[in-house]
């Protein structure tokens, strides 16, 4: 049976070490962390997520700001906000919730934020860094991975890692840094896509199967090479009428089936998705510190 890689427990223990680091700075007299999240209209979702943030932010003593705009308004107006908040030396880290309204361009937002201040690691300054190996902030999904990678201690330098998908802000930020010459990392890298030819094939050659394309149970048992360690980053909603709330989560992997022959795996829920709070906290201490840019 695999070992199971526990993301809740390891979130909170960087919750635990992140909270330590800011007393110090505190009994030093130091600067105090400080986020701050801009939320543009009233999306349920959206709202759970930044107060999500926010409320992380509290428990580890960091400062938080949060600013609610309007969902009308304008891109100029946006982009003026993010520039009040780039100018303001008191805020170490800004994030801007996406998704965006329609009328405003994901790009454009994207390009204004400092990047000293882009604790999300979305801006084409610290992707480039990260693809670079240079230090960066690393975007919260694979930040949270490389984390749990390095804190099982499971082995990347020189395994075939396959990893499924390919998108910004998962399977290519994921593929750069499993090949980068860093541990985590030092693989030897396929990465794979809806136009990929015989893809069970492929992935049943993977040491480490790196799963994010946002399908339900997509890989089985026959997809996984009997000892392969698998992350698993898809997270569904499926209804499941003996739960409270009416659902349940499930992965991008069939996880009964896939754990008895893994040597490690992430479940779903209580895998990769706890983690990326704590990356945005890690960062933003980065950020404070002066770590990334002196
Ligand atoms: P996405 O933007 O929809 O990208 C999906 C990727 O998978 C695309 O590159 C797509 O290929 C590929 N794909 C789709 N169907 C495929 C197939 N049948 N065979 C091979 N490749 C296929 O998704 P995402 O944002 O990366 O998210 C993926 C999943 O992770 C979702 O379930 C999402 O909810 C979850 N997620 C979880 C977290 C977390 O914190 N745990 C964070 C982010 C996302 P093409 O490029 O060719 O279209």
């Amino acid at each position: 049976m695999a070992l199971r890689i526990d993301g809740k427990k390891t979130s909170e223990q960087i919750k635990g070490e992140i909270a330590a680091q800011v007393e110090e700075i505190k009994q030093n007299g130091g600067k105090i962390p400080h986020l701050a999240a801009i939320l543009v209209g009233s999306d349920g979702a959206s709202q759970t997520y930044v107060g999500a943030k926010v409320k992380a932010c509290e428990q580890v003593g960091f400062q938080s700001t949060l600013v609610l705009l309007k969902e009308s308004i304008s891109e100029e107006d946006l982009l003026s906000e993010i520039q009040k908040v780039n100018e303001n030396p008191d805020i170490d880290g800004l994030i801007v919730q996406l998704p965006l309204p329609k009328h405003i361009s994901v790009e454009k937002v994207t390009a204004k934020i400092l990047p000293e201040k882009d604790v999300d690691g979305f801006t084409p300054a610290n992707v480039g860094r990260m693809a670079l190996n240079w230090p960066t902030y690393i975007s919260a999904t694979p930040f949270g991975i490389l984390e749990l990678l390095k804190r099982y201690e499971i082995e990347t330098s020189g395994k075939h890692c396959v990893v499924i998908g390919r998108s910004h802000i998962v399977g290519s930020p994921m593929s750069i840094l499993m090949a980068r010459n860093a541990n985590p990392g030092n693989c030897t890298v396929t990465i794979t896509h809806s136009r990929t030819k015989n893809l069970g094939e492929v992935a049943r050659t993977a040491d480490i199967l790196i799963v994010a394309l946002g399908k339900p149970e997509f890989v089985t048992a026959e997809m996984v090479k009997p000892g392969a360690v698998v992350i698993d980053v898809g997270i569904h909603r499926v209804e499941d009428p003996s739960k409270k709330s009416g659902f349940r989560l499930i992965g991008d992997v069939k996880f009964e089936e896939v754990e008895p022959i893994a040597s490690a795996i992430t479940p779903v829920p209580g895998g990769v998705g706890p983690m990326t709070i704590a990356a945005l906290l890690y960062n933003t201490l980065q950020a404070a510190g002066r770590r990334v840019y002196p």
